[in-house]
């Protein structure tokens, strides 16, 4: 299928849709048009991105193709629509729904994969509440190079097709230029549509959704009652927690911070969603919090897992009429597939801080040796990505706590675990033999983060029309295990006066 408006000089743009959630239950959804917007200009374009989703760059970044990005022209067969649901944001129950999005459709990719792509900033919906519908230049562009930076880090993450300029203002504290993002997301299917469904739809359309969930990311998973007589809703609620606590490990690892885990910014597709007030922590501090709306620290770096339950809980409440017609039964099981999360959070954290060490084999005071550097870290006020970078090289100067006698101490039982399994020895057998330790350490410990210093000031040069910081910035983070010569700038922190960096909702 091509798009409708394309010239006979200009190549297709490789659209194909299918529309599988406009056959899900009219209480889920609104078909809905983009608003119209006066001047689209393109910002940036995601063509390895494109090209994976089976799309023409040079088509996509052609006057057509920019109307198309800013939602004024649709693709033929795609068949616009905002989501409803709901979420409990900062614990209190609402009713939500895609306020200033709309997907356009599901591309289907030459690989035969299906993903939504949705417009971000798209104007008004039925959803909207209070809002207008729009999003600025700055919040699109930080969602843009954060989500690029995960997918970069092998997080799983929506990701961002192109970011356009609408050639509108947006009011905010004061005006700002106005912006539609594209998003690409296994789904847009978050804990936020079941409890939408659980409250305001019929047990059939719960039902319904569940079955759409099953198929679209866990292969429909058998039939009703599988061999084991499980039932397919316990499985999907398994798959859930599996896919969150392996997620949220990840975010753990690598220090990022998400800022505003509401249960509607909690996908059911395992992938990261919804980049408002996130960044990457600098200094190691489990009460690390950016947002300036979150005073409690309820969304805390150390939180996290704790939140993560917390929002999962609430799924298997949303699912509890599937998972049993007995009440009680229903709860023993949700609650079984809830105690499966701690303990699988805590493994796949313990086998990635393992990896971030270069340990090889398991040892039972494993987790007293991370947790000792962890200490030391955060008493010393250590930067969480650049210690790890120091140990991986082997450059210990400018570690903070390097000197101390607790820090020679750790060291001293660090190199003596990790000498203790080697794994294959050398992966080289020459003079530049690198140990496997050092190898795998380099495999698991980025070199470069999206810090917060760098993406301001690409965001700031964006502003003024300049997107060359931010595409340099960008390539930097493209392969952060790279350890290039690119990247050294990109490793520093922050000057103490930059600091505390505040983020914002980016609404
Ligand atoms: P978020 O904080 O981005 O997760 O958004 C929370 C809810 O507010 C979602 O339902 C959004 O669609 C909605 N929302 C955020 N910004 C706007 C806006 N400018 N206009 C309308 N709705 C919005
Ligand atoms: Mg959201």
């Amino acid at each position: 299928m091509t798009d409708s408006h394309t010239s006979p000089a200009a190549p297709a743009a490789g659209w194909k849709f299918d529309n599988s959630y406009t056959r899900l239950p009219e209480t889920l959804f609104t078909r809905i048009m983009p608003t119209r917007v006066r001047d689209p200009k393109l910002v940036v374009l995601n063509q390895p991105l494109a090209a994976a989703l089976g799309l023409n760059a040079e088509a996509l970044a052609s006057l057509e193709g920019v109307e198309t990005l800013a939602g004024n022209n649709i693709p033929a067969g795609a068949e616009p629509l905002a989501q409803a649901y709901a979420g409990h944001q900062f614990g209190y129950f609402n009713r939500l729904g895609d306020g200033r999005a709309v997907l356009l459709g599901e591309q289907l990719t030459p690989e035969g994969e299906r993903f939504d792509i949705q417009y971000k900033g798209s104007g008004r919906t039925p959803y909207s509440r209070g809002g207008d519908g729009r999003a600025g230049l700055g919040p699109m562009l930080r969602e843009y190079i954060i989500s690029e930076a995960m997918h970069g880090l092998g997080i799983p993450t929506t990701r961002s097709l192109a970011v356009v300029l609408t050639g509108e203002e947006i009011v905010r504290e004061s005006l700002e230029t106005g912006a539609i993002m594209t998003r690409v997301a296994a789904s847009h299917l978050r804990v936020g549509t079941f409890q939408f469904a659980a409250q305001w739809g019929t047990g059939d359309e719960l039902r319904e959704l569940a079955d759409y969930a099953l198929e679209r990311h866990y292969d429909g998973i058998g039939d009703a009652n599988d061999k084991d007589g499980e039932n397919k809703y316990l499985r999907l609620l398994n798959e859930v927690v599996a896919r969150q606590a392996r997620l949220i490990a990840q975010w753990q690892l690598v220090g990022f911070v998400h800022g505003v885990m509401n249960t509607d910014n909690m996908t059911i597709s395992g992938e990261t969603i919804d980049y408002g007030p996130c960044a990457f922590m600098d200094t190691f501090d489990p009460a690390t919090v950016f947002s300036s709306i979150d005073a409690q620290g309820r969304y805390a770096y150390g939180n996290q897992p704790y939140i993560g339950a917390w929002n999962l809980a609430r799924l298997a409440e949303a699912l509890l009429p599937l998972l049993h017609e007995d009440e009680e039964q229903a709860l023993a099981l949700a609650q079984q597939a809830l105690a499966g999360f701690t303990e699988q959070y805590h493994g796949h954290w313990l086998a990635g801080m393992r990896a971030k060490l270069g340990l090889f084999g398991e040892e039972a005071e494993d987790e007293a040796l991370m947790s000792e550097l962890l200490g030391q870290m955060k008493e010393h006020a250590a930067d969480y990505t650049n210690t790890f970078r120091a140990l991986t090289l082997g450059q210990l100067e400018g570690v903070s706590m390097n000197g101390t006698a607790e820090f020679a101490e750790w060291l001293g039982k660090w190199r003596v675990r990790q000498a203790r399994h080697q794994e294959g020895g050398s992966e080289d057998s020459g003079q530049d033999a690198v140990p496997a330790s050092q190898q795998l350490m380099r495999r698991s410990n980025q070199n470069v983060i999206p810090r917060n210093h760098r993406v301001e000031e690409a965001l700031s040069a964006a502003q003024q029309g300049d997107f060359g910081v931010m595409e340099r910035l960008l390539a930097a983070l493209a392969d952060p295990y790279a350890y290039s010569a690119e990247q050294e700038a990109y490793t520093q922190p922050a000057k103490a006066g930059e600091r505390p960096y505040r983020t914002f909702c980016g609404t």
